[in-house]
């Protein structure tokens, strides 16, 4: 039966597949794909680790007291029962060998379903153990995690058999697949950059999370906050992601993937007439230069900035060298390393490097989250952390120091309100540099801005000014903490408002005195991305945005059919308008 589930607008484009589903479990599960030939391995493994759970509960069980409580040795009874249960080990070779899943998601997706094969039972008892079978699948996966075998794969296979399909897709081959997630951290996000996955659809996040910043980046239809997709979806259901109307449609009828076949090939020939604007300088139709710049998140993102025709990275966000890591943070040497393939990737472009950025809902390992943080977003994040950990702050400083021998590189930090943050700030690179000049190593010289994200910061920019080279501006942040929503709470999603008047007065008052004092002034938050924006944007005076590469193109074709002598006017009419959003639409 068809249905649709409704969630917010992340990414765009039409994605058609089958639904590969990520059960959240308690333990912090990796999903990859495994070779043909690692599939005995892995099978094997997950032998091993249920006969050493299996060997546990029986020594638990031999170890009871004598006046232990009697269910107490049922329980376990019960528990040994499940780890031989026919159905799940079944299940669990499935997916392994046909669908190339790795031992652990093979586990938490069997787990899934015979969950909800326990769930339709009418037995109370029955109901019940279905908890019992989510302890014991945990434990082996605890068992799994302390044993692995396999390195994380990218996902970049296709499974061999397949049910064949009689819908658009004839050879199953080809059949793309769409993830759907109750929830993906933004390092989850990552792991799938380079996978097979046609689309991504989460229950939880807001259109300016740190997941869907990623999953734009991917340039692949994404839908967050689509509440309880991941209930109703099963594995293997046909869906189709509308990436622009923020919509899953389950188990569409041929009629309505016919109609969403012919959407997804109008987006592609639009995609293909916007890449001839790609050596286009952007220059307005008054001959004004705007500086279009990329956002990216690892070094090697460097290449789809410079395929997208950017003049230059105007946001790393380096936390994503931080993220998802078992141990250790990484050291100096990894570090420098990781920005000079960034800015040599650049090829003498200049590469704007955000100092960390942890916290809130960049947690440094997924687990973290199960920290109870009052107000992660107001908490130890960004500069604050690193202000904690001079230590830690310090190497990082040195690694980008070092990484401007080899090209243009600007410094940025994150999250700064108090002039007393930025004059620590200062001092730690005065003392970074200290360091590299007492080893005699060498580095390079930096430009330092500071990111404009919180309302404090935009209220006292000539401060900020006073201090710094240029300044770039994180509307997603700022737009967070001055109308008070959580940017990555579905709930209170339809609050968040670019075009709050609020928000408007902020980024033309840091725009406009960064153009009287003639020092540089960027977006790099999301709103530089939005083609709707663009001319608002200009309009106000900016001249540099920062975005995802996948968005430079749209926002080009903007530029090049934009008057900043007639939008000034404009935007200062919107600007002292209650109701800019009514007044956009007049231009
Ligand atoms: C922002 O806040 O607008 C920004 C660019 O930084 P991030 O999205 O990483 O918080
Ligand atoms: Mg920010």
């Amino acid at each position: 039966m068809t249905f649709s589930v409704h969630g917010l607008a992340v990414a765009r484009g039409i994605a058609i597949g089958r639904a590969v589903l990520v059960a959240s479990s308690r333990v912090d599960v990796a999903h990859y794909f495994i070779t043909t030939d690692q599939v005995v391995g892995e099978i094997d493994r997950l032998k091993r680790a249920k006969e050493v759970v299996f060997q546990e509960v029986q020594r638990l069980q031999l170890a009871l007291p004598k006046d232990a409580p009697t269910e107490l040795a049922a329980l376990l009874d019960v528990h040994l029962m499940l780890l031989q249960d026919e159905l799940l080990a079944e299940g669990v070779a499935h997916w392994i060998s046909e669908r190339l899943y790795n031992a652990e998601w093979a586990l938490t997706s069997q787990l899934e379903v015979v969950a909800r094969q326990f769930d339709e039972m009418e037995d109370l008892y029955l109901r019940e153990r279905k908890a019992d079978l989510e302890q014991v699948v945990e434990r082996v996966l605890r068992q799994l995690k302390g044993a692995p075998t396999g390195v994380p794969q990218p996902a970049v296979r296709r499974p061999g058999s397949q049910r064949q399909q009689d819908l658009l897709l004839e050879d199953t081959e080809d059949v793309p697949l769409v993830l759907v997630a109750h929830d993906l951290s933004p390092a989850d996000m990552l792991q799938f950059k380079q996978s097979v996955f046609a689309g991504f659809v989460t229950d939880v996040g807001g259109k300016t999370s740190h997941t869907a910043i990623v999953a734009r980046s991917l340039d692949i239809p994404a839908v967050v906050g689509a509440r309880n997709a991941s209930h109703w979806v099963k594995q293997d259901d046909w869906v189709i992601i509308d990436g622009d109307a923020g919509v899953m449609i389950v188990d569409p009828s041929p009629i309505v993937l016919a109609e969403y076949g012919f959407k997804q090939r109008q987006a592609s020939l639009e995609r293909e007439r916007l890449s001839r604007l790609r050596l286009t300088p952007a220059v307005t139709l008054d001959g004004q230069k705007i500086e279009l710049l990329a956002n990216i998140e690892m070094p090697e993102d460097a290449a789809s900035a410079l395929a997208a025709g950017s003049v230059g990275v105007g946001l790393f966000r380096s936390e994503f060298l931080f993220m998802g890591r078992a141990s250790h943070l990484p050291g100096e040497e990894e570090q420098y390393q990781a920005y000079r393939r960034a800015v040599e990737g650049m090829q003498g472009l200049p590469v704007t490097i955000r100092t960390v950025d942890i916290g809130a809902d960049k947690p440094l390992d997924r687990n973290v989250r199960e920290t109870v943080h009052l107000n992660p977003a107001l908490g130890l994040r960004a500069i604050r952390w690193s202000l904690a950990d001079p230590a830690m702050f310090m190497t990082q400083l040195r690694a980008i120091l070092r990484a401007a021998v080899h090209g243009q590189v600007n410094l940025l930090i994150p999250m700064l309100a108090h002039g007393k943050e930025i004059r620590q700030t200062l001092a730690l690179l005065a003392r970074a540099r200290a360091q590299l000049d007492a080893q005699g190593v060498a580095y390079g010289p930096l430009k330092v801005g500071a990111m404009i994200e919180i309302p404090a910061a935009a209220l006292t920019v000539p401060m900020f000014l006073s201090y710094f080279d240029f300044l770039s501006i994180g509307t997603n942040d700022l737009i967070q903490y001055t109308l008070a929503i959580d940017r990555a709470d579905e709930q209170v999603a339809d609050l968040y408002d670019p075009l709050h008047p609020a928000i408007l007065h902020l980024v033309a008052n840091t725009i406009a005195h960064g153009q009287a004092l003639d020092k540089p002034v960027s977006v790099c938050g999301e709103m530089a991305g939005d083609p709707s924006l663009t001319r608002l944007l200009l309009g106000m005076g900016l001249r540099s945005f920062s975005m995802h590469p996948t968005q430079i193109l749209a926002v080009k074709q903007v530029v090049l059919r934009s008057d900043t002598t007639r939008l000034k006017p404009w935007a200062e009419k919107v600007l002292a308008s209650d109701n800019p959003a009514e007044l956009l639409a007049s231009v």
